[in-house]
């Protein structure tokens, strides 16, 4: 989201004269455009504010923080970060442009801060990619879920759907500039619900309607945009009317991250999900029953306060039930301002990092053996650029979110075709053109 969000903004500003700076050390206008849904994350700015408060004693610019952190910390930056100029939250974006624009024209107060966090309403952009061949999409914004231990629904508020005009006009739009594959995001796009505006009070349009409408129209006029995906995907929303529409012949890639955070069901209640195991493996079931080929990936958090010996054998156990093409797995760490601030964190740092350890170990190895039962299958790939080590060999995309190798010509670049795959070297496929 950060990163669709972050290139409307450069997009933005190209628009009111501003351009990219080759690097920070000679920009005009720095922006931190924040992400607070892990600990690290923070750290990592806080860090970034540390080296341009040096910086600022070097030479003069402005210097912008913006986003979740601009959202959560408002007060604690303001204070232990007084050589940020502008601090904006998540809705004031627009309000960021206008005042930069400003600022061209020299009309910021350089002795006190612009502070832009306090109302207005979280607006889409119109245009969220500028260059390559893949562009993530926002079509909504924000959480009802609470999950425990999760700060989203704080600091993105709540779920706001974007008009389906403003979607296809924006792929349109892409199309034009080179797109060849679109994902669509949202904090739960399972949840994605349009119910049109005042002149349209019977249309409502679900995630599943959104993406027929968009597959409908891009193979009515045999769009240059070949793919499309999604994210995030809540286990508990995802329809079975989705599934079926991911089983038949359409654009979407046969590939679902489906975080299921937890095997234990003690962990998932406390952790507010929202579904049982059991709920879980039967969707899991459903969705490999109907979608050929399908690629599963998820999210594992570990070290949830109560989490016993047990609860975590729990989620060994499903990792091995379900066979994830990938995870995403990480630590537990106490948001202040989350349900689970203020849950005793029981686990102890050492066993979290052994736990952790595990998780992964179990992970490379199912990655491993479900890659190596995929050689052999000739796949559509996105070829999205030259390979690193051999400028002869190209990189494409697969429809499962994975990487292949193969030898090519730069000419290819942008382009779909078709690749038998042949062995592995490392997560990455080698193969050749078909
Ligand atoms: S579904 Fe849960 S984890 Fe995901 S953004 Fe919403 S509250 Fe956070």
């Amino acid at each position: 989201m950060n990163k669709a969000e972050s290139e409307w903004l450069e997009n933005e500003l190209r628009q009111v004269g501003w351009s990219r700076a080759p690097g920070a050390e000679g920009a005009d206008l720095v922006i931190l455009n924040t992400c607070s849904v892990r600990q690290t994350a923070e750290n990592r700015i806080w860090g970034r504010l540390g080296f341009y408060k040096r910086e600022k004693t070097k030479r003069p610019f402005k210097l912008a923080v913006m986003g979740c952190m601009g959202e959560r910390l408002k007060q604690e930056l303001l204070k232990q970060a007084q050589h940020v100029d502008i601090l904006v939250g998540n809705f004031r974006k627009k309000d960021f442009i206008s005042a930069v624009s400003a600022e061209v024209r020299g009309g910021l107060d350089p002795d006190k801060p612009l502070l832009l966090t306090e109302g207005g309403e979280y607006v889409f952009g119109e245009l969220h990619s500028v260059s390559g061949f893949k562009a993530y999409i926002p079509i909504m914004h924000g959480c009802n879920n609470f999950c425990s231990y999760c700060i989203v629904p704080y600091v993105r508020g709540r779920e706001v759907s974007r008009n389906p005009d403003s979607i296809m006009a924006e792929i349109s739009r892409l199309e034009k500039k080179g797109i060849r594959e679109v994902t669509l995001l949202g904090q739960n796009v399972n949840s994605y619900c349009y119910n049109g505006d005042s002149r349209e009070q019977d249309f409502h349009l679900n995630f599943s309607g959104l993406l027929e409408r968009i597959n409908y129209n891009l193979k009515e006029r045999n769009s240059l945009v070949e793919r499309l995906r999604f994210l995030t995907s809540h286990p508990k929303d995802l329809s079975d009317e989705l599934i079926e529409l991911m089983s038949g012949d359409t654009l979407l890639c046969r590939h679902i991250h489906l975080p299921v955070q937890h095997g234990s069901n003690k962990i998932l209640k406390s952790m507010e999900r929202g579904y049982t195991r059991e709920e879980y493996l039967s969707l899991v079931q459903r969705i490999k029953n109907s979608i050929t080929n399908v690629s599963l990936t998820t999210d594992i958090l570990i070290g949830f306060p109560g989490e016993e010996e047990e609860d975590f054998k729990a989620t060994l156990d499903l990792m091995e039930a379900v066979g994830f093409d990938n995870a995403f797995t990480y630590r537990y760490n106490p948001r202040e301002g989350t349900k689970a601030f203020s849950m005793e964190d029981t686990v102890p740092s050492e066993v979290k990092q052994e736990r952790l350890a595990s998780v992964i170990e179990l992970q490379s190895r199912t990655r491993k053996g479900l890659q190596r039962a995929k050689t052999g299958r000739v796949v559509k790939v996105l070829v999205e650029g030259t390979s690193k080590r051999n400028k002869r060999e190209l990189l494409a995309r697969m429809g499962s979110d994975e990487m292949v190798v193969f030898p090519g010509s730069g000419k290819q670049i942008g382009s779909f075709t078709r690749v038998e795959l042949l062995s592995l070297k490392g997560n990455t496929f080698t193969g050749k053109e078909i």
